[in-house]
């Protein structure tokens, strides 16, 4: 069997790990890769699969949804095994290897499949490209040495990965100790913040030496530099291998925790943080005593924004320094009192993230002339214990007051892309996200770990956003909002026609599609200047080749009218009122 658990498999994983190309986002030229093997071979399914310890894992891939699937039966395994030839199997059903394979005997139905291996400089088949067809099919010498450079393409492409790999590692690590510095702490905070507004706790602490402009004084810069190399060093071996350390001052340290810890946690961990950075350090001959100051807080208690993270562990460590030097404080946890009903729902809305309270449902969108469901947009909605199902109005805009908006943005994203990857192949899913995640540019690492964690390709998922959402913020919004287009989802503008920019928006912002709202649909049979609002708009967006959809169509003479006009989609009680899980079939009724 291809898995083998020898010195050469080890060398060969050192070999792939060292590309840094496991886990990494979709990256437009290697999607072009697998688009041209399927054009090409007019095949179905194309993929840039990477054979990892216990799972193969899909750089690119058209014509499936899926990011990954065990090595055990992955066709792959069986190429690279098979010293750098192409492996063409013309029909699965044929071949007793693969004849009982769950991905033959079910989706995708694999019948073809041709792989050619990617082999690395020093030997090492890390992969393949590979075409797949749900039928029996012929692979000729020329199509096999087709498939072999498109495999060299993609070894070149990983090259170039891993060189920018590691350019961006130098940019963001600090030279004199080799820890991240303060950019690259500011990258590696979004990807733990976003897994802790998945429901993993993490927390931060914030060092600072006490007297190091003191050491630097009296024993030189030399001396001082030696104390940093030896805090670095100490303050690694004493934190997991998992955790983050970084530099981001002269004489100021972070540690990430990346794994979840709570308040008590957090202080144990400073607290040995404290008593191995303190101890006494031998600089030639010359004993110096590093004494030092620790700060924490807590994601997503504290904070949910990076620079808030950080923040709120830097307020700390001022309250530890002014109680005198060499301990250590941990940001307290908010008071929330039930004060009145708001604060009291406030502080139950906090919980009912926690607790699941909350729970999608999902109205279809429809192709206007033929009825055809193109895609569903999630809805959320709060199942209060005692006051029953909570319309999104009445909480999304409390959230967003209370700064709970990023972690019920991270929920509904999680959730949605979830089930989202259950919906039918093509179907595109909307999501509604708040204004703050967008400036704040949280929005970019909750989409990215969403994606990962559900498999749902990119293409799939459509992020609604209003115009709110760039307010005093413009350059802001529109990088996070390009930063977003690069991951492969879409950008809708939701509520069109309501807010005061719209038209600039447009022009400005790399939105895809705009919502009409339904003020403008509920006013198209009866109001002529709702009428023309809604041609005008219909027009200016097909010229600037963004699509329309209409929200809350109820008639069909609605329908109608928007049809004459130009719209092609609609969403509405027409078709459907949200519900859970549209697109799953209900169990016939009595069975
Ligand atoms: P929206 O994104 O514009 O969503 C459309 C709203 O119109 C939904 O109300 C939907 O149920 C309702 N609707 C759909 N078809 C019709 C119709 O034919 N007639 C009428 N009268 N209404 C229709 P819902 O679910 O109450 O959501 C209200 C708003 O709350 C949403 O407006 C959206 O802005 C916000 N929201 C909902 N879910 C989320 C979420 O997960 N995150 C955030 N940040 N906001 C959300
Ligand atoms: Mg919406
Ligand atoms: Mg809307």
């Amino acid at each position: 069997m291809a898995h083998s658990n020898s010195g050469r498999e080890i060398e060969r994983l050192a070999t792939l790990y060292d590309y840094r190309i496991l886990d990494s986002d979709f990256d437009q030229q290697f999607n072009n890769l697998t688009e041209i093997a399927s054009a090409h071979f007019g095949m179905p399914i194309a993929l840039v699969s990477l054979i990892d310890a216990d799972r193969q894992w899909f750089k690119a891939m058209v014509g499936l949804d899926v990011r990954q699937t065990p090595r055990r039966i992955a066709f792959c395994s069986h190429t690279i095994a098979n010293a750098g030839q192409v492996m063409v199997v013309e029909d699965a059903y044929g071949d007793p290897r693969f004849d009982a394979n769950p991905l033959v005997t079910g989706a995708p139905h694999i019948r073809f499949y041709a792989g050619a291996p990617i082999v690395a400089e020093d030997g090492a088949a890390l992969g393949t490209v590979c075409v797949i067809d749900r039928v029996p099919r012929q692979f000729t010498g020329a199509d096999c040495a087709m498939l072999q450079r498109l495999a060299e393409n993609a070894r070149s492409l990983m090259e170039l990965h891993r060189r920018n790999s590691l350019l961006r590692e130098a940019a963001r690590s600090d030279s004199l100790t080799g820890l991240l510095n303060r950019r690259g702490l500011e990258k590696a905070i979004e990807h733990v913040l976003a897994a802790a507004l998945a429901g993993k706790t993490c927390g931060l602490l914030y060092l600072d030496l006490d007297r190091f402009k003191h050491i630097n004084d009296t024993h030189g810069h030399d001396a001082g530099d030696q104390v940093l190399k030896e805090v670095a060093r100490r303050l690694q071996s004493v934190v997991r291998q998992t955790d983050l350390v970084a530099r981001i001052g002269g004489d100021e340290f972070v540690v990430l925790l990346a794994h979840p810890v709570d308040h008590g946690a957090l202080g144990q961990v400073a607290s040995r943080v404290l008593a191995v950075c303190g101890r006494p350090i031998t600089i030639d001959g010359t004993v110096i005593e590093p004494g030092l100051s620790i700060g924490g807080a807590l994601a997503p208690r504290d904070a949910v924004v990076a620079d808030d993270l950080l923040r709120e562990a830097d307020r700390a460590l001022y309250i530890a320094k002014r109680g005198g030097r060499g301990r250590v404080a941990i940001a307290g946890p908010r008071v929330v009192g039930p004060v009145d009903r708001a604060a009291a729902r406030e502080s139950e809305l906090e919980q009912a993230i926690d607790r699941d309270e909350l729970f999608l449902e999902w109205q279809s969108c429809h192709d206007l002339p033929s009825g055809r469901v193109l895609g569903y947009e999630a809805l959320v909605r709060w199942r209060h214990p005692q006051a029953g199902v909570i319309a999104p109005v009445n909480f999304v805009p409390l959230a967003e007051a209370c700064g709970l908006s990023g972690r019920l943005d991270a929920w509904v994203l999680f959730n949605a892309c979830r089930q989202g990857a259950t919906a039918p192949a093509g179907q595109r899913l909307s999501v509604n996200m708040s204004a703050l995640s967008i400036t704040s540019g949280l929005v970019v690492p909750m989409v990215r770990s969403a994606l990962d964690r559900s498999g749902l390709d990119p293409r799939r998922l459509v992020l609604e956003i209003t115009e709110s959402a760039a307010i005093g913020n413009e350059d802001k919004a529109l990088e996070h909002m390009r930063q977003l287009k690069a991951l492969g989802i879409k950008l809708a503008l939701d509520d069109f026609g309501t807010g005061y920019a719209s038209l600039a928006y447009l022009q400005r912002y790399p939105i895809d599609l705009v919502k009409l709202d339904q003020k403008f649909v509920a006013g198209l049979a009866t109001d002529p200047r709702a009428q023309r609002l809604t041609q005008g708009i219909i027009h200016l967006a097909r010229l600037l080749d963004i699509a329309v959809i209409a929200e809350g169509i109820e008639t069909t003479t609605q329908a109608d009218l928007l049809r004459k006009n130009g719209c092609r989609m609609g969403q509405g009680y027409l078709w459907a009122r949200p519900s859970v899980l549209p697109w799953v079939e209900p169990p016939p009724a009595g069975g």
